[in-house]
């Protein structure tokens, strides 16, 4: 495993979330938000939701449809706007208007699962974790570190497994970036990889264009 993680160190000595906040919930709703969409898209949509609605108490207040013409270009706006509301509510009333360190409360809240849970643990309070969202199950599966019938939650465990705890968190961010940038679903550039050695699906790859040009 050292192989990898001095790979993506050398790649990603700085990796960090992508997603733009300034205030803890503003970060939640984020990660929230981002749900089958591209943290890029999310960033345009967060920009003005958080400059029109400025604080949690206008995040409340505001009606489902004003929310819903700001947040439209995510997808799903109508499940997203109501987790929007309902979220800013949930922290005013039961969190005195703050993200907690509480696992539980987070996976509580509308919209919120345990990958999101782990993003905001992660980011705002630096607990070990490792959330597998598209890129992460990926790369995993194409470095043989998971099955590709593991559901999230298995690749989860098995990455926990193979990687020491002080580094979960970076690996977290770094394999997302890897996935993003690097290792595309379609396209991989595994001519400039470092890891073709290791790699299963780079190896298969290669043996479907031996067997081919036999
Ligand atoms: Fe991804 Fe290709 Fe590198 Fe394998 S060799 S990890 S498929 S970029």
């Amino acid at each position: 495993m050292n192989e990898i993680l001095n790979y993506f160190n050398q790649l990603y000595p700085s990796a960090h979330c992508e997603l733009l906040y300034t205030k803890d919930y503003e970060l939640l709703l984020a990660v929230m938000l981002s749900a089958q969409t591209t943290d890029k898209r999310v960033n345009q949509v967060t920009t003005i939701l958080f400059h029109t609605y400025p604080t949690l108490e206008d995040l409340r207040d505001a009606s489902i449809e004003d929310i819903i013409n700001i947040i439209r270009p995510l997808g799903t706006w109508s499940r997203k706007a109501q987790n929007i509301h309902d979220i800013a509510s949930a922290l005013l009333e039961q969190s005195h208007g703050v993200v907690p360190n509480d696992r539980t409360f987070l996976e509580g809240l509308n919209g919120v699962g345990h990958k999101t849970a782990n993003v905001v643990l992660n980011n705002l309070f630096g607990e070990p974790c490792i959330a597998v969202d598209t890129h992460v199950a990926r790369v995993s599966t194409r470095l043989g570190l998971a099955k590709q019938s593991d559901n999230v939650k298995q690749i989860e465990s098995k990455l926990m497994k193979k990687f020491p705890k002080d580094q979960w968190g970076r690996l977290h961010h770094q394999l997302v970036l890897f996935g993003r940038y690097h290792c595309k679903a379609s396209k991989p550039q595994c001519d400039s990889c470092q890891l073709q050695s290791m790699c299963c699906w780079y190896k298969k790859q290669y043996q479907k264009a031996k067997k081919a040009s036999c």
